[in-house]
């Protein structure tokens, strides 16, 4: 059996101002994107704008008619950066198998290094030591063989937390937790549970495994899995190059598409689900997009094109997409099917922690509209174009997600 530890740094951005500016110790602070303009997006907050009722993805000035006194600040991505590379340095004393997930988080395997450090549950002590007494930050550590359950363990206790869950305790930690607590479960796959009267991680552990995977295909049997403890997706080790080579999604519509108005429309709405999907993924910028299209004869069509400058935002997505369709489909038949997907990707260093970084326009716009989503679920904005015919706004693009990858492995 393995030893995995998830380790996530508490109110990380929000922490590390405390530690920069100790006058904020005692107030409620909240991280923003930006602070000049008062409609900047709260990013991060400290427990006591928390409990005040200040949430991530405010605009700042709403957060202060919930908390009159809230300090605002802008987001210091290097000075967050720095310090997450240098608490890297101390999980690499324990092992090289190291998988960061997103700026504050990251999986440790430290199977077999029991007769160095001790077991599971000491390591995390050791790590949550060294990095209060270096850093003066809390970390929440999840203890488990397995990297879904130490992810929940990491979640289930915060602050300054440790979690162990074993084989003989997880139905009682685990299983009667919401399943959109699992990693991977969204918005998406959480209300289509619902329609089977599946609530709770243990409900997906005791349904039947070919239901699922009838109702919700390969991706029904990995939750399955996963709810069973039964992930054993490796830790990928530090060095090791990130797997993400493409994200892509496709969709199938339900009718045939006639014109470059209706396959705009998809287009536009892949694009979207492509760009939240790089942004969840933190994958930085695509250099190359393609576009494949199915015929009603179910010929196959597909054309690439490789741009020197990198990009992400859902808008030049879909320009690009659908520039890209314009020149290679020649309309010898109706379009069933098409997909987008991106490649070639360009990680800066901004775009490891957050896009609040994007300077220009658009992406604030953006960033707002990812954000939003993410709070009330995919489709609360759409686009207008996709009102040109109501039935593609209830076609689950978000779902697509995990189902429609390449050759990235999302587990
Ligand atoms: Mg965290």
């Amino acid at each position: 059996m393995r030893t995995i530890l998830h380790s996530d740094l508490n109110n990380f951005y929000a922490s590390v101002e405390m530690l920069k500016h100790p006058e904020f110790r005692n107030k409620p602070l909240a991280v923003c994107g930006s602070i000049e303009d008062r409609h900047g997006v709260v990013l991060a907050k400290n427990y006591l704008a928390k409990s005040f009722g200040v949430k991530t993805g405010d605009v700042f000035w709403q957060a202060k008619t919930k908390c009159p006194d809230l300090e605002g600040i802008q987001a210091d991505f290097s000075a967050y950066y720095d310090i997450s590379l240098q608490i890297m340095e101390i999980y690499k004393r324990y092992t090289d198998r190291i998988e960061p997930f997103g700026i504050d988080e990251c999986w440790l395997d430290v199977s077999g290094c029991a007769k160095y450090f001790g077991s599971g549950k000491q390591i995390a002590e050791l790590i949550s030591g060294e990095i209060k007494e270096k850093f003066g930050l809390t970390v929440s550590i999840g203890v488990s063989w397995n990297k879904i359950f130490a992810k929940l363990g990491s979640d289930l206790k915060k602050p300054d937390a440790i979690t162990e869950i074993t084989p003989e305790n997880y139905r009682t930690l685990i299983w009667n937790l919401p399943a959109e607590n699992m990693l991977f479960v969204g918005r998406a796959t959480k209300e289509k549970l619902h329609r089977f009267n599946i609530f709770t991680i243990g409900e997906i552990a005791l349904a039947d495994k070919d239901f699922l995977f009838g109702k919700l295909g390969k991706w029904g049997e990995y939750l399955y899995r996963y709810a069973n403890g039964q992930d054993d997706s490796p830790v990928t080790a530090v060095n090791q190059d990130r797997k993400v080579k493409s994200v892509g999604n496709s969709l199938t519509s339900y009718r045939d598409l006639m014109n470059f108005e209706d396959v705009k429309t998809l287009l536009l709405l892949l694009s979207d689900s492509v760009a939240t999907r790089i942004r969840e993924g933190h994958y930085g910028k695509a250099h190359t997009i393609k576009v494949t299209v199915t015929d009603n004869q179910l010929k196959t069509y597909g054309k690439q094109e490789r741009y020197a400058i990198p990009f992400r935002s859902a808008g030049e997505l879909g320009k690009k997409a659908c520039k890209l369709f314009s020149e290679f489909y020649d309309w010898a038949a109706p379009v069933r099917a098409v997909g987008v997907s991106v490649s070639d990707f360009a990680q800066t260093k901004e775009d490891l922690f957050d896009f609040s970084s994007g300077s220009r326009k658009n992406e604030k716009m953006e960033e707002t509209v990812f954000r939003l989503k993410k709070k009330y679920g995919y489709n609360c904005v759409q686009r207008a174009q996709i009102l040109k015919d109501k039935r593609f706004f209830d076609m689950d693009v978000s779902g697509g997600h995990l189902i429609f990858t390449d050759d990235n492995k999302e587990d």
